[in-house]
C-alpha cells in the first residue's frame, strides 16, 4: 500500500448512487487504486433537510455491489461537529471571521454578480448595525488571490473577493458550510488527492483558502466532467437520475469509464466485474479523461 496516495469519495446521501456519482466515485477510485494508493468513503451528512434516510446505505451497497472496497472506517459528517466547531472558533481567533446580519434579499439587493451569484459586499465586516442580530457567520476574503494546477482542467486562478466574496461558514440555520466541513474533513483523514466532479472546480479555492488559513496541506486535484442530460442538467436526484442497478452493475462501470475518456475494450462488456477492475486499474489513465467542465451521458 503506497500510504503517501489517499484518495476519498464524498457523496452527499440525498438519493440513491446514480450515474453522475458513479463517475465521481469510479474517477477517484482508479486513481487511487492505480497508484496504489488508499480510497475512503465519506458520508456529507452535513445537511439535515437534504439527508434522505436509508440513502447513506444505499450508496454504500451500491458501491460493494460494483466491486469498490474502501479502506478504513467510513466516516459521517454528522458525527464531526466538535471539529468544525473548533475550526470555527480557530478561524475567529484568527479575526477571520465574523458574524453578519444581512438576509438573502438584502444581499441580492445590493451586490454585484460573480462566478456564483451575489458578491456580499462585505456590509457587516466592522459589526453589525444597532438593532440587528447574527444570522451568520462569514469569512474575510479581502486579498486572498488562490490558483491551483487541476490534473484534469489546467490552471484556474480566482480572486475570492471579487469573484465569490466573503463566504458563509456558518448558516442562519445552525449548519456549518459544506466548504468548512471538507475543508476540515479532507485534511483531518489525510487526503493528499481530490478527484471528483467539476461541479466543485469553483469551490476549490474557497478550500484552498480555508486550508491556508487553518494550516492545513493542500491535496492534489483532479474535477472530472460532470455528468448531464440532454437539456444540459447534471444528473441528480433533482433531474430524476435513475439509480444505479446493484442486480447489474457492469453496464453503468463500462459506461463511467467510456465517459472517462477510458476506452475499455469491446469483451469486457461480458467480463465480470473483477475483470473489469483489473483492466480498469491497470489501464487507468487521467490524461485521456475529457479537458471539460460538463459532458453528456454517452451510452456505452
Ligand atoms: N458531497 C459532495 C457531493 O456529493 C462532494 C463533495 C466533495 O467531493 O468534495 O456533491
Amino acid at each position: 500500500m503506497n500510504s503517501t496516495y489517499r484518495g476519498r469519495f464524498a457523496p452527499s446521501p440525498t438519493g440513491p448512487l446514480h450515474f453522475g456519482s458513479l463517475v465521481a466515485a469510479v474517477a477517484s477510485y482508479l486513481d487511487a487504486r492505480s497508484r496504489g494508493g488508499e480510497w475512503l468513503v465519506r458520508i456529507e451528512d452535513l445537511d439535515p433537510p437534504r439527508v434522505v434516510r436509508g440513502a447513506a446505505d444505499e450508496i454504500l451497497r451500491a458501491l460493494e455491489a460494483c466491486g469498490m472496497q474502501w479502506d478504513g472506517a467510513i466516516i459521517c459528517q454528522s458525527a464531526r461537529f466538535d471539529a468544525y466547531h473548533a475550526a470555527l472558533h480557530r478561524l475567529r481567533a484568527l479575526g477571520k471571521v465574523y458574524p453578519c446580519a444581512c438576509s438573502r434579499r438584502e444581499i441580492g439587493d445590493s451586490a454585484v454578480s460573480g462566478i456564483e451569484g451575489p458578491v456580499y459586499p462585505g456590509t457587516c465586516r466592522n459589526g453589525i448595525a444597532d438593532g440587528k442580530v447574527a444570522r451568520a457567520q462569514r469569512i474575510d476574503t479581502r486579498g486572498a488571490s488562490i490558483a491551483f494546477d487541476d490534473a484534469v482542467q489546467g490552471r484556474i486562478q480566482q480572486n475570492l473577493e471579487t469573484d465569490i466574496g466573503d463566504f458563509v461558514q456558518y448558516r442562519a440555520d445552525h449548519v456549518f458550510a459544506y466548504q468548512l466541513a471538507v475543508a476540515v474533513d479532507d485534511a483531518g483523514q489525510g487526503i493528499t488527492d481530490i478527484v471528483r466532479g467539476a461541479d466543485l472546480l469553483d469551490s476549490t479555492p474557497r478550500q484552498i483558502y480555508l486550508q491556508q488559513l487553518l494550516g492545513f496541506p493542500t491535496p492534489r486535484y483532479a474535477h472530472v466532467p460532470v455528468a448531464v442530460n440532454a437539456a444540459g442538467e447534471k444528473l441528480s436526484k433533482q433531474t430524476r437520475a435513475a439509480a444505479i442497478d446493484a442486480q447489474r452493475p457492469l453496464p453503468a462501470l463500462l459506461a463511467a469509464l467510456h465517459f472517462l475518456g477510458q476506452n475499455p475494450p469491446r469483451d469486457l462488456g461480458t467480463a465480470n466485474i473483477a475483470a473489469l477492475w483489473d483492466w480498469a486499474i491497470a489501464n487507468w489513465n487521467i490524461e485521456h479523461v475529457p479537458r471539460c467542465r460538463a459532458m453528456e451521458r454517452r451510452e456505452a
